[in-house]
Formats: structure tokens, sequence, C-alpha cells
């Protein structure tokens, strides 16, 4: 697949649900209406979906949400995308990976990214308005124990709230993860990031750095720090615009596609999978997708929350 501009499409965000058990402050502007459970799209016409896609070109899904380990039969959706021979990984927030991450390992899935934004449990609460921390910590080493690889764990850090750094490089100087900072994007409560040039300025000081490559689809740029058992990857939106790389299409909990993700335009690709279904309706609509793709995301605002988007 290819957009109007050239860019090679060939990875689905993919969005299985939009609850989540946390209320990240970044993530979350206030409560927001649910999709009702009859127009979540549902794992058969996500298969069908993914499977178009793949005869067009698709090489990659990343199963996201919401917190994707609250729907049910998560590990059934994994085995059947596995199945259809694409690369294959997940996005969660690891609370509830400590009972799921042998399932899920079983289920063929190989990749993990883990969001955890700090390492103290008061201001895990304050960010997430839970307190798991500890289910999130747990989750963390179980996917480690089971042998998932890479662990990335994706870190936002927030100035003025969570802008420690060195507990981060503590953990990867003692164990194989990868420690993704993402800079946070300003949808909610125009949060202000910590640069990721700040923080590598701080990961020189630790000792000899050199870029390194980790299996992966994102805009990441990663780095190895000599001694360390493990990486820290950059991803700045805010810094840098990556949108001329874009490869990407996301697909939300109810079914609809999007371009981009600051994309107020979507296309309800379950009516056609549901009610109006024929290969050339639902072909004629991704390529109406496509066609749709903005250049970038200058000028545009995101109008719903990350996890009704899917992150
Ligand atoms: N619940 C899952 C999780 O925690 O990974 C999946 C959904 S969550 C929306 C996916 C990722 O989006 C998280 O790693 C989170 O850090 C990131 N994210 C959400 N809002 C963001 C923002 N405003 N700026 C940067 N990253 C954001």
């Amino acid at each position: 697949m290819k957009d109007k501009f050239g860019r090679k499409i060939d990875y689905l965000r993919l969005s299985i649900t939009d609850r989540c058990n946390l209320r990240c402050i970044y993530c979350h502007n206030g409560e927001f209406e649910k999709v009702e459970p009859s127009s979540v799209i549902s794992y058969e016409e996500i298969f069908a979906l993914v499977s178009h896609l793949k005869n067009k070109g698709l090489r990659a899904v990343k199963i996201t949400g919401g917190e994707p380990l609250l729907r049910k039969d998560i590990t059934y959706c994994i085995e059947k995308l596995v199945e259809m021979d694409l690369e294959v990984s997940l996005t969660t927030n690891g609370t509830l990976l400590n009972e799921k991450a042998a399932e899920l390992y079983e289920a063929g899935l190989r990749r993990i990214n883990i969001g955890i934004d700090c390492l103290e449990k008061s201001l895990f609460s304050k960010l997430t308005g839970a307190d798991l921390y500890q289910k999130a910590v747990d989750g963390l080493n179980k996917s480690l124990e089971v042998g998932f690889d890479p662990v990335k764990i994706n870190v936002v850090l927030i100035k003025g709230l969570n802008e420690e750094i060195d507990p981060w490089l503590k953990l990867a100087a003692e164990k194989e993860v990868c420690i993704r900072f993402i800079e946070v994007m300003p949808f909610v409560n125009g949060h202000k990031p910590v640069r990721c040039n700040e923080i590598k300025t701080r990961l020189k000081e630790m000792g000899k750095i050199k870029e390194i490559s980790i299996q992966g689809r994102g805009p990441a740029e990663y780095f190895k720090v000599e001694g360390f058992r493990g990486t820290f990857g950059f991803i700045s939106p805010v810094s840098s615009s990556f949108c001329s790389d874009c490869s990407r299409l996301r697909l939300n909990a109810q079914g609809q596609l999007r371009s981009c993700l600051f994309s107020p335009k979507t296309f309800n690709i379950r009516k056609v999978l549901r009610v109006d279904y024929s290969k050339e309706k639902l072909d004629s609509l991704i390529e109406e997708v496509l066609a749709k793709k903005p250049i970038d995301n200058k000028g545009l605002e995101p109008v719903e929350n990350m996890c009704q988007i899917g992150g």
C-alpha cells in the first residue's frame, strides 16, 4: 500500500478496546463516552480486515487500546494474528501481565511494550489514578521471566511531575529491558515533555554510548551504554517530526480506520465488514483512507483521548 505522497503503508495500530484500568493524566481527559459493546469491532471482523490488508502489503500489527489485556479472549486474537504470519506486538500497562504473560507467549507473542512512567509507588498512583504500581512491576518481571524479547518499557516523562531519569538508568544497568523515553504530546492539559536530548545528555554521562538497531517499527532511535544489560530508545514527537517515514494506519475499537493519530477524519470499516460487505467496497474505503493520509500533522489537533484513538 502507498499513500498519495508515496509513503509505504504496512503497519496497523489495532485498538481492541477503549476501556482502561488506569487514568493516566496525559492520556485521559476526564471521562468520555465508552463505545457500546455492540459497536466494538469483533475479532472475526478484525481478522477479515487484517487479512485483506495483508494482501495489500500489511506486514505488522501492534495491538493496543485502552488496555488491550482487559478484552476477553485476547489470547485467541493474538494466536490468529500470529498465524497470519505478521509481526505482532502488544502494548500494555502491564498490570494484568502477571496473570496473562505465559498464555500470551504460548499464543505466539514475542514482542511486548509495557507503559510505566515512574518507579515510585505513590507517584505512580498520582500519575495513573490507580493503586496498581506493584501489579505493573510484577507484570514487567513476569514478562522477562516468560521470555519476551524485546521487552520495551514506554516511559513518558513530564516536566514538573515525573522528571526523574536516574531510576531508569539503574534499571537498564541491571535488567535486559529497553527503556524507551517518549516525549509527551500535549493532548491533555498542555503537559510539557522532558526532551529526549536532555535525557541523552544524562545518558552520555553514564559511559560510552553507541547507536544500535532493535527490532521494531516505530520512529525510535536506540542506544546502548557500555556495560549495561539493557538498552535505551528515544521517541521525540515534540522535538522532531517523523511524518515523512510514517507507515501507519490506525483502527479504533469501534472499527473506524484513521490515517493519522492527529486526523479528525475516520472511516467506518466495521459497517462495511458487518452490514455491507464486499471485497470491492472494503478496498475502495481503504484506498480512500490512504488517499486522505495527511503529509504531516501540522495544524491538526487530536479530537479524542489517546485511549479512544488507540495509542
Ligand atoms: N494501555 C496500553 C499501554 O499502556 O501501553 C496501550 C494504550 S496507551 C494509550 C499506549 C501508549 O501511548 C502508552 O505507552 C502511553 O505512554 C502512550 N501515550 C498516551 N498518551 C500519550 C501522550 N499524550 N504523549 C505520548 N505518549 C502517549
